[in-house]
């Protein structure tokens, strides 16, 4: 039997990140965060002192990307995420990390969270979620998360990020942000993780059952 894939999709902030790591150890898959392997390559680039869109030199960071810069501290707050968005749109950059996610959830299948893993890295996934929430309510989440990591941030700044963010990522030519045909869609603007876990979880069922 080809291993389960779950794929779980959406803008910034929506919660994903907090329901794939759930949804993986409730069912004992691999988790993987692939926003991770940009923030990673945005990070090199910066190191490099150069700008994340310069897309030669974005390829060749994505190309020499070492498991172990997946641990660096620094690959959170507004300048990674902005060098991760603008690395994400390069091609070439997208296409030097794919084979790495596909590995990953072939190996012993796995949970996935990203922006184009049901359209692009497993069009083939058992499951697909599109978790989404409305821009306000995901500004309020990552000001709150920012606040509790000590850093300082201002609401009304952070919501524009999150705006910019999602144009830039929906509005790529390259594997845009949106949900596959087929995927469930997820809206937990008005959940907390816990309900969204359930409502996850019983749609993830379903779709196993019919499978
Ligand atoms: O999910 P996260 O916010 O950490 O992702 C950081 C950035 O990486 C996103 O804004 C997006 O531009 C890019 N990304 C992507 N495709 C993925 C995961 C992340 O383009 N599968």
């Amino acid at each position: 039997m080809t291993p389960l894939v779950i794929a779980i999709d959406g803008p910034a902030a929506a919660g994903k990140g907090t329901l794939a790591r759930r949804i993986a150890a409730h069912l004992g898959l691999p988790y993987l965060d692939t926003g991770l392997l940009y923030r990673a390559v945005g990070r090199r680039v910066l190191d490099r002192g150069a700008d994340p869109r310069d897309a030669a030199i974005a390829e060749a960071e994505a190309r020499a990307l070492d498991p172990a810069d997946l641990d660096r501290p620094d690959l959170r707050g507004p300048q990674a995420d902005h060098a991760a968005s603008a690395v994400a749109a390069i091609p070439a950059v997208r296409a030097a990390l794919l084979e790495f996610q596909r590995s990953f959830g072939r190996a012993r299948g796995a949970v996935l969270d990203g922006r184009d893993i049901g359209t692009v890295v497993f069009p083939e996934a058992a499951v697909k979620l599109f978790v989404t929430a409305s821009p306000e309510e995901r500004a309020r989440r990552r000001f709150l998360e920012l606040r509790g990591r000590g850093i300082a941030a201002d609401p009304d700044q952070v919501l524009a990020e999150i705006r910019d963010r999602d144009a830039q990522d929906a509005n790529r030519p390259v594997a845009p942000l949106k949900p596959a045909p087929d995927a469930i869609v997820i809206d937990t603007t008005a959940l907390d993780a816990d309900a969204a876990f359930a409502v996850a979880l019983a749609e993830i069922g379903q779709r196993l059952a019919g499978r």
